[in-house]
């Protein structure tokens, strides 16, 4: 070969690169994803190497490349990049799913045989934990008692939260471990349910709770284990290849490190810490983890608290709520505690993300990022976040631009609240109230969760919340607020692309283009041609993370 002719060669070579190598062909489906722009792209097949997409497109111009690879017919059913959830509670997630839950129980005596049995299955169970009951449907006309435990479990305390979680029943064991006697004073805030001479009877109202939760011993490393383990299984089962979890201490930090040093993890975790006291310090002493052990792990935040909750009226409003106007909420911390909170964290490098319910919360947190900006211009560039913007004033929405927040919102808060949230607040300010088109219309970044487990972790439901912002019976007629729904195509946005930009992921995740990892769904319906009130409905056939399968409906 002369050398002209192979030089040319080399450069012939060199312009058109050999084609990558393909370990995985998924074939037969309808599927789709978002591009870089948020666009919707469709596609037949994706061809997958190493964990990370190669190509997609059509079966006619991919097939070829796959003589190597595992093949999967899809059976023409729809394929979808993986969902995440930008704001959920993993661990709890778990606890959720593995305590005693009393859920739906018709009568206390369906109640006592389901702690009976759990009590029973689980013998090795220090405390009977669990929750989810309800007097009112009971029919019981009074609280249940302790006596009324004790009668199942003796052995051991049990402590089983109201189904609102402002109450919880204890037995006498758990009774006597905390102290409990005709002598304790109610708490501020609180009250303990006691009989005509005045002995504890085994319901503690609001603040009183703390009185026997103090008592209750912290999750041993076996326990928040097994809580992972299940919640991991439960996130692959509805579709969800990434969670944003919003707060972590140093044991679940150190059982996250360690599921992502072991290959553990079957969804992509972005974890913030709770707070910068002893665990923040303790943690951010070594290097930030940034994807960590092969995408799977990310520590680069703080998670902060500006309030509380609406139902209960621990968000901060402005003015007093409009069904109890001697209250105004309350305000975890001072403006000043805040900024400094904030500013630690940015000298850090550590993007900050603050939960905010209420309109004075999220007030709070628009001055404390100003004030804080002023001394870290540089941390404008970190995509910090507010946890809910659930309610903002009208004037305080436009801020969210110039201070570059992003707002991480839970589009089924909405259609669980609705009723609830306009009694709280009245019809002017429910216009700032799960706002989601007036943040995406002024070009703020919206990233969505569903909050799990105070909700359920299906991201169709929040697909669907927040495309016709009805609940499940499809209700209100037109939705609650229309002006506010979103496009699926947004929807799906801000549970994909969206929330992985809000964890500095949209580089590798969020989509199925090439380069990015390998995170997707087959679901058994096509989301985009049904009726959007059917969205919640879909189900997921297959779950797969880094081109591994880590769920089958089919098992
Ligand atoms: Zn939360």
């Amino acid at each position: 070969m002369n050398r002209t002719l192979r030089l040319s060669l080399l450069a012939l070579l060199a312009t058109a690169p050999a084609l990558q190598a393909a370990d995985l062909y998924v074939h037969n489906v309808k599927g789709y994803t978002l591009d870089s722009h948020g666009k919707l792209q469709r596609f037949d097949a994706l061809l997958v190497d190493d964990g990370k997409v190669v190509a997609t497109g059509t079966d006619a111009a991919l097939a070829k490349r796959a003589d190597d690879a595992t093949v999967i017919d899809g059976h023409g059913k729809t394929l979808l990049p993986g969902l995440i959830d930008a704001h959920g509670h993993v661990l709890e997630l778990g606890y959720a799913l593995t305590q005693a839950d009393l859920t739906g129980t018709q009568s206390i005596d369906e109640a006592l045989a389901r702690i009976k049995d759990y009590a029973k299955a689980h013998p090795d169970a220090r405390w009977i934990i669990g929750g989810g009951w309800n007097q009112v449907i009971w029919k019981l006309g009074r609280f249940p008692t302790a006596r009324e435990l004790d009668a199942v479990v003796s052995d051991r305390p049990v402590w089983l939260s109201r189904v609102d979680g402002h109450a919880a029943w204890a037995n006498t064991a758990a009774m006597k471990l905390a102290g409990i006697t005709r002598d304790t004073k109610d708490p501020p805030g609180g009250r303990i349910e006691r009989d005509a001479q005045g002995n504890p009877t085994g319901v503690f109202v609001d603040g009183a709770t703390a009185l026997v939760g103090a008592v209750v011993p912290e999750p041993t490393d076996r326990e928040r284990a097994v809580a992972l383990d299940t919640a991991l299984a439960e996130m692959a089962r509805v579709g969800l290849t990434g969670v944003d979890d919003a707060g972590i201490d140093l044991p679940n930090y150190r059982l996250y490190k360690r599921y992502a040093d072991e290959h553990k993890l079957t969804a992509r975790i972005y974890a913030m810490i709770r707070d910068t006291g002893d665990a923040f310090d303790t943690i951010t002493a070594g290097a930030p983890l940034d994807g960590y052990g092969d995408g799977y792990l990310t520590v680069h935040s703080v998670k902060l608290f500006a309030d509380g909750a609406l139902g209960s009226r621990g968000a901060a409003m402005l003015k007093p709520y409009s069904d109890d106007p001697h209250n105004h909420g309350l305000l975890f911390m001072s403006p000043g505690t805040m900024a400094s909170k904030i500013e630690k964290a940015f000298a850090k490098g550590y993007q900050v993300n603050i939960h905010a319910i209420g309109d004075a919360a999220n007030r709070e947190v628009l001055d404390s990022f100003a004030t804080a900006y002023k001394v870290h211009p540089d941390a404008r560039a970190f995509r910090n976040r507010v946890e809910h913007a659930q309610i903002v004033s009208l004037k305080d929405i436009p801020r969210f631009v110039p201070l570059k927040l992003i707002a991480s919102m839970q589009p089924t808060h909405a259609t669980s609240d609705m009723n609830m949230a306009e009694d709280r607040v009245g019809h002017e300010r429910i216009e700032g109230a799960y706002a989601w088109r007036r943040f995406l219309k002024q070009g703020t970044v919206v990233a969505f969760g569903s909050d799990f487990p105070v909700e359920s972790p299906n991201p169709f439901f929040g697909l669907h919340a927040a495309v016709t912002r009805q609940d499940h019976q499809n209700q209100p007629p037109g939705g609650w607020y229309p002006d506010q729904k979103l496009s699926l195509v947004e929807a799906l946005r801000a549970f994909t692309l969206s929330a992985a930009y809000a964890g500095r992921a949209e580089k590798t995740q969020g989509s199925l283009e090439p380069g990015k990892y390998a995170d997707f769904i087959l679901v058994d319906r096509d989301v985009f041609s049904i009726n959007p009130q059917d969205i919640w409905k879909t189900r997921v056939l297959g779950t797969w993370v880094g081109g591994k399968q880590v769920y089958s409906a089919a098992k």
